[in-house]
């Protein structure tokens, strides 16, 4: 079996199964305790915080640990609306963490260029009225990889709204890029384990000295009053070394991912000589290839390509399964029945040569038999 779904999880990193384990066992205590157990927890989740606070660069008092991307996303967002009033806003093809959680606050959400990159100045319009209290604009897309310049969006909304707070969804940018460096200049960071070989269920969320937010969980005012609940403390110590290896790896695993990326690319192009590759390669992550097949659904083409030991998603994954036409793509001005033949293939650090070869073949064997007619 080849798995082609990194952007949805990725496979548990050993170095975050040894780390977790005495967590698991013997070192079961709540760190919000005072007895000796719960000191040895405590202990753990300091040192976990210090590791997570170098790979992210920024202070160990400023990481909050959340229950994952979405929690640290819904944090940041509804958490400066409701700590300063104001309005939030965000490009039209973030993830539905985001996005959704801009609406619910009531917030305004701008259009992007052919790439999926937040439009410049439409943001700028969309700050004019000052009074907007945050903006949230991703490190990387999840869908199509495509990465924004957040450093041009951080200088426009210090420059025309400098009362505002930058968000970057940092979840999927992660694995593949110097998130210490590029984040620098904004305000709140979210991340979540399970992308970068750390376990499902924990996150966490950069608050930058000097940002406020509102709790969204109440509690026993865990995290300085930010997140109430017990420490997921396993799932954190998990994290932090997934992202320990991941840091120590990344450039490395960006070359060797990148070359497979191409040649899975390369391959499905000479074999299906009508597929839409989407986006810019050198303007996207390593390990995401996006491809469109005009005439092809993308439903029968999972189905067919999981039958072929495939595993595959047409882009984001949501609880339902359903295959709804992408809000990404319908942004960047994708037509709707080509948007309805897209193929996500994201790589990660465990995939290999024979993974790409496999891949290469099920596409171009899958997408000639639909083409034919034929559905299973
Ligand atoms: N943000 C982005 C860009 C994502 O890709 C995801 C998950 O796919 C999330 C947020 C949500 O993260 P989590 O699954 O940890 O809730």
């Amino acid at each position: 079996m080849a798995y082609f779904d990194h952007a949805a999880t990725t496979p548990v990193r050993p170095e975050a199964v040894a780390a977790m384990l005495p967590f698991l066992t013997e070192h079961f205590g709540n760190p919000s305790g005072s007895h000796a157990v719960a000191r040895r927890a405590k202990e753990a989740l300091e040192d976990a915080r210090d590791e997570v606070a170098a790979a992210l660069g920024c202070a160990a008092r400023e990481v909050v640990f959340t229950s994952g991307g979405t929690e640290a996303d819904n944090l940041a967002v509804a958490g400066v609306v409701g700590r300063s009033g104001g309005v939030a806003v965000c490009p039209a093809t973030e993830h539905h963490a985001v996005l959704h959680t801009v609406t619910a606050v009531g917030g305004r959400v701008v259009g992007v260029d052919a790439e999926g990159v937040v439009d410049l100045g439409e943001l700028e319009a969309a700050l004019a009225p000052r009074d907007v209290s945050v903006v949230s604009v991703m490190l990387a897309n999840n869908e199509v990889g495509t990465v924004p310049p957040l450093a041009d969006v951080v200088e426009l909304v210090r420059r025309v709204a400098p009362a505002a707070r930058v968000h970057t969804d940092a979840v999927q940018a992660f694995p593949w890029l110097d998130v210490a460096a590029l984040a620098a200049g904004a305000d709140l960071v979210s991340v979540s384990a399970h992308k970068f070989g750390g376990p499902k269920g924990v996150g966490a969320l950069v608050v930058r000295e000097g940002t406020k937010v509102a709790p969204i969980l109440h509690g026993g005012g865990q995290e300085q009053e930010r997140r109430s609940g017990t420490h997921n403390l396993a799932g954190i110590v998990g994290m932090a070394a997934a992202m320990t290896a991941t840091v120590s790896s990344r450039d490395e695993t960006v070359a060797r991912v990148a070359a497979l990326r191409d040649r899975l690319l390369d391959g499905i192009l000479a074999a299906v000589p009508d597929a839409v590759e989407t986006g810019t390669r050198t303007s996207k992550v390593a390990g995401n290839a996006h491809l469109r097949f005009p005439g092809v659904e993308s439903e029968s083409l999972l189905f067919l390509l999981d039958d072929a030991g495939v595993c595959a998603s047409a882009g984001s994954a949501c609880a339902s399964g359903a295959l709804e036409p992408s809000h990404v793509l319908t942004a960047m001005g994708v037509p709707a029945d080509e948007a309805r033949g897209s193929l996500r293939l994201s790589l990660g650090v465990t995939t290999t040569d024979a993974d790409v070869d496999l891949a290469v073949k099920a596409v171009a064997d899958v997408v000639t038999r639909l083409r034919s007619g034929g559905s299973s």
